[in-house]
């Protein structure tokens, strides 16, 4: 097969790779896209998306079997709903392949060239890729290695059989009737929710003394409110130890050093995720690393000069959009122009029942700094938008400067306040004051308002409360 010869090679069409790919074909590089599996990568076919659909579908449906059982203060009764998971994941493929035939199209008309294989680097510029017809040498002036992260495995319980990731969770036809999570992180948490609502019997196990240990206990406390409301077990500083061998529950030590086993028929293991640094070369071109992560500097650049990382296997956060703004830079950067990374957030969210943000700096991180402070805090109780909705647990927090109201940080707790994340980061990118927001009118009713009533409140001067 004849040698490509391209300006940029990007491995990897996860959210990192293909929006550096499309970036980059749009500013008239000539680029070449080497994808193993399907374009979208891990977030697009095995994470944030398929787990979104199947977030979606418990709670649409935990909803309807709540107002068949208690009655809805909304005056609407219902009959026992069924529940089939085989067509709800029917639904969330369909959603997952009209994705991956999206990124495809917008690479071909951005004029991006997508090889399918394994890319494996020779030196900093040469790479070979297994394809269905044979061995493809592509040669390029620059690389982008944006090979993501896989699921982290415990060595005394590995995957297989009734041992799951993530990936395996959002492939099952059959809502398990016992699931036991390890791990209460994003993935843990999230996924351990909608089996839940789905009518599982979820217990998680978490090695920390709390759950989301990421998140302030301010913030993660309507989310354990709720899991109790919904029969979740949460075991705290908790380990586990494996597969007992008798009938294949979960042996773990409980708090206290007391040994203990847990009935279950799958067991998800959301323990975190490590980065991809094997199989595609990195002997080859000798990077310098930080820990497991390619160390990279303001601009992705690795140690090996025309050889950048961007995404999961360059370090935390590892989230999508970060993945996808490193991609825009990086392909900007190659086409000649000057950026380096100064964003000043990349907001968290944590689909959770409620659901959480966290936009720049955390309560914890300002305190730890010494800055002295304001901070403004509005409950849902009190927004007229959460009561007409029933739904009126959490609130929204700013922390801003003392001396002159500079915003440091924006969190929430709250349902459906993962769409308030926008506001939240623009206000912290723009450097927005607390005056700012409070200068801004908010639409009625709306949950937003708690923003608007967050810094009046660090102002002193809150109105609704
Ligand atoms: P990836 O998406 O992992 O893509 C890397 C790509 O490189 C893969 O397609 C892989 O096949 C390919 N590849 C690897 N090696 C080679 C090679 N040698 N040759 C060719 N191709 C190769 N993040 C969020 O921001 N929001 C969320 O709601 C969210 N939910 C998630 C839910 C779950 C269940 C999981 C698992 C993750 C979630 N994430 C979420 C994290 C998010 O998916 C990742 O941060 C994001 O996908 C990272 O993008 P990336 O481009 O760095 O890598
Ligand atoms: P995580 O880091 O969020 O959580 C892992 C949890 O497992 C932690 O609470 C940790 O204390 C616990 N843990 C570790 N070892 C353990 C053990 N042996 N026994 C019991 N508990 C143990 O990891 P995750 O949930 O696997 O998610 C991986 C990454 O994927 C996240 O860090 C995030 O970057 C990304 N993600 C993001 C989203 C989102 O943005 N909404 C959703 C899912 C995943």
């Amino acid at each position: 097969m004849k040698d490509i010869i391209c300006k940029l090679l990007v491995i990897g069409a996860g959210p990192g790779g293909y929006v550096c790919a499309i970036r980059a074909g749009q500013l008239g590089v000539d680029t070449v896209v080497v994808e193993a599996k399907k374009p979208g990568g891990t977030c697009l076919n095995v994470g944030c998306i398929p787990s979104k659909a199947l977030i979606h579908a418990a709670d649409e449906f935990e909803r309807i079997a709540r107002a068949a059982s208690n009655g809805s203060p909304l005056g609407i009764s219902v009959g026992k709903p069924e529940f089939a998971l085989s067509k709800t994941m029917q639904w969330k493929d369909g959603i997952v392949g009209r994705l991956n035939n999206g990124v495809a199209e917008l690479l071909k008309k951005a004029r991006v060239k997508i090889v399918l294989g394994q890319a494996c680097l020779r030196d900093g510029k040469t790479a070979e890729v297994e394809t269905e017809i044979g061995l493809q040498v592509i040669r390029a002036e620059q690389v982008v290695i944006a090979t993501g992260s896989d699921p982290v495995e415990l060595p005394f319980l590995p995957f297989g059989g009734k041992v799951i990731s993530s990936t395996g969770a959002l492939a099952l036809t059959e809502v398990p009737r016992d699931l036991v999570v390890v791990g209460a992180g994003y993935i843990g948490l999230e996924l351990g929710t909608a089996f839940a609502k789905l009518g599982a019997h979820v217990t998680v196990v978490e090695a920390e003394s709390r759950i989301l240990p990421q998140y302030d206990s301010e913030l993660t406390r309507p989310v354990a409110t709720r899991l109790r409301e919904l029969g979740v077990e949460v075991l705290t500083e908790a380990k586990v130890k494996g597969l007992a061998s008798t009938d294949g529950a979960l042996a773990i030590e409980a708090v206290g050093g007391e040994t203990t086993t847990l009935a279950a028929d799958r067991i998800l293991v959301t323990v975190g995720r490590r980065p991809v640094t094997e199989g595609w070369g990195l002997d080859a071109v000798d990077l310098d690393m930080e820990g497991r992560f390619i160390r990279v500097d303001d601009k992705c650049r690795t140690s090996m000069r025309g050889v950048y990382a961007i995404g999961d296997v360059t370090g935390e956060p590892m989230l999508a959009h970060r993945a996808m703004a490193q991609g825009e830079m990086v392909a900007e950067i190659v086409a000649g122009e000057k950026r380096a990374w100064d964003k000043v957030c990349i907001p968290a969210i944590c689909f959770t029942d409620p659901e959480i943000v966290s936009a720049g700096l955390s309560l914890e991180e300002v305190r730890a700094s010494g800055t002295e402070i304001k901070t403004g805090y509005f409950p849902f109780r009190a927004s007229g938008r959460a009561m007409t909705m029933a739904d009126e647990s959490g609130f929204v927090r700013v922390v801003a400067r003392a001396d002159n109201h500079l915003l440091l940080g924006i969190q929430g707790v709250g349902s459906g306040i993962a769409e308030l994340s926008a506001a939240f980061s623009l206000a912290l990118e723009m450097r927005a004051r607390l005056e700012d927001i409070a200068g801004t009118i908010h639409a009625h009713p709306t949950r937003s308002e708690s923003f608007l009533e967050a810094a009046l409140g660090a102002l002193s001067h809150s109105i609704h409360i």
